[in-house]
């Protein structure tokens, strides 16, 4: 058989499966509990925290689609990136980036806080910084590329390469790229996790989670935490998230499309400040992102010209953007990260993680790439 694409693995996860009827679609199973087939006669499944079947779908289609020898399908994303925290102990040290999604800040400084393990918060692009972090010899290394919301690029390659020579496991939020755009699990990585709420599922009607690992026994281990903690995924919002699954490759392929366009409108213009986005040749990642994405991702920021009254302007005169938290979903989506997704930074972290008040995120949606381009330009048109 040859090897599958990521676009017939996302399409077919799960297709006739089903042993009973033949369905194409793989049916959903809402049943909390199994019954036994006699005393101690034990099914595949006995209930569904531990294991259930819509979500053991789900959970292989992504690990396959990530390349990883086992997947876990989690109830959110945060609880992903909780699970993965269960392998450290009060001794141990967790190095983060200075600039990852808020929640994620918030869950690494109060765990630390109560001293579940020790933290490092750094600058993973200041390579001296990361050195004397890796020097410190961490369990665990947490890496966001691109960064959420300044899409700073981490060398993949090098980060987990210097990570194994001093044993420490390095674990990838890979949510904005999605396996379509980046593979972690290829690069070295040990340990990839999505907040599937966002591109994985796609259309913004589920909360949901995953974490994929490259090796099957620390697969077992965090499945065995997964069911311990209670933190695995439903089965209805599993089977969303599988529906979703189906079209990632060409939604994604749309979404960046659109998100090119928009790039090239808002660089150079004359409202605009600052662009960042991986695509731009001035982007100091730029060349790593080319040599280890496959292709640039749909989120993009960018700072206005002026101050809150600027960015207040800008953000009415949107038609198409919906003022809104989260990214993904099929819709497009302004956020100002300093009052909302990063909100959770107090004002000190957020000017260390560089986010200023007129920094403005766009999620960009699979609409009409050129309406969205109109829509935006007279925004900015309007500012100046
Ligand atoms: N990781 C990233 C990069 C995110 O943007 C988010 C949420 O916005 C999360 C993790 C947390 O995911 P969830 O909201 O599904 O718990």
């Amino acid at each position: 058989m040859s090897k599958k694409t990521l676009a017939t693995i996302a399409v077919r996860g799960g297709i006739e499966s089903d042993k009973n009827y033949a369905a194409v679609v793989p049916p959903i199973y809402l049943s909390s509990t199994y019954a036994f087939a006699g005393f101690d006669k034990k099914g595949p499944y006995d209930y569904s925290r531990c294991g259930n079947p819509t979500r053991d779908i789900l959970a292989e289609t992504l690990a396959e689609l990530e390349q990883g020898e086992h997947g876990i399908v989690t109830a959110t994303g945060t609880a992903a990136i909780n699970l993965a925290l269960q392998l450290l102990s009060p001794d141990d040290l967790l190095v983060v980036p200075h600039d990852c999604y808020g929640g994620s800040y918030r869950l690494f400084v109060n765990l630390a806080d109560k001293g579940n393990f020790k933290l490092k918060v750094i600058n993973m692009t200041n390579q001296a910084e990361l050195d004397a972090a890796i020097a410190a010899k961490p369990k665990l290394i947490w890496v966001e590329t691109p960064s959420n919301p300044l899409l700073r690029i981490v060398d993949l390659k090098k980060i987990c390469a210097q990570a194994k020579a001093q044993g420490a496991l390095v674990a990838v939020d890979n949510t904005f790229l999605t396996p379509v755009c980046q593979q972690p699990l290829t690069l070295g990585a040990d340990i990839v996790v999505h907040s599937a709420t966002k591109y994985i599922n796609g259309h913004s009607d589920v909360v949901s989670g995953a974490l994929i690992t490259k090796t099957k026994e620390l697969g077992e281990e965090l499945a065995w935490w997964a069911n311990c903690i209670g933190i695995t995924g439903g089965a209805f919002d599993s089977y969303l998230t599988l529906r979703g699954v189906r079209t990632l490759v060409p939604r994604m392929r749309q979404h960046q499309e659109n998100a090119n366009k928009l790039v090239a409108l808002l660089d150079g213009h004359a409202a605009v400040d600052t662009v960042y986005h991986p695509s731009l040749p001035s982007h100091p990642g730029h060349e790593i992102a080319k040599e280890q994405q496959h292709g640039f991702g749909a989120m993009l920021s960018f700072e206005l010209k002026g101050g809150v009254e600027q960015v207040t302007q800008f953000i009415d005169a949107l038609e198409h953007f919906s003022l809104a938290e989260s990214l993904g979903g099929t819709e497009s989506l302004v956020c100002h990260p300093s009052t909302m997704t990063h909100a959770a930074m107090d004002a000190e972290a957020q000017a260390k993680a560089g986010i200023s008040q007129t920094l403005m995120r766009f999620s960009v949606g699979i609409e009409d790439g050129d309406e969205l381009v109109e829509d935006v330009k007279q925004a900015l048109d309007s500012l100046v």
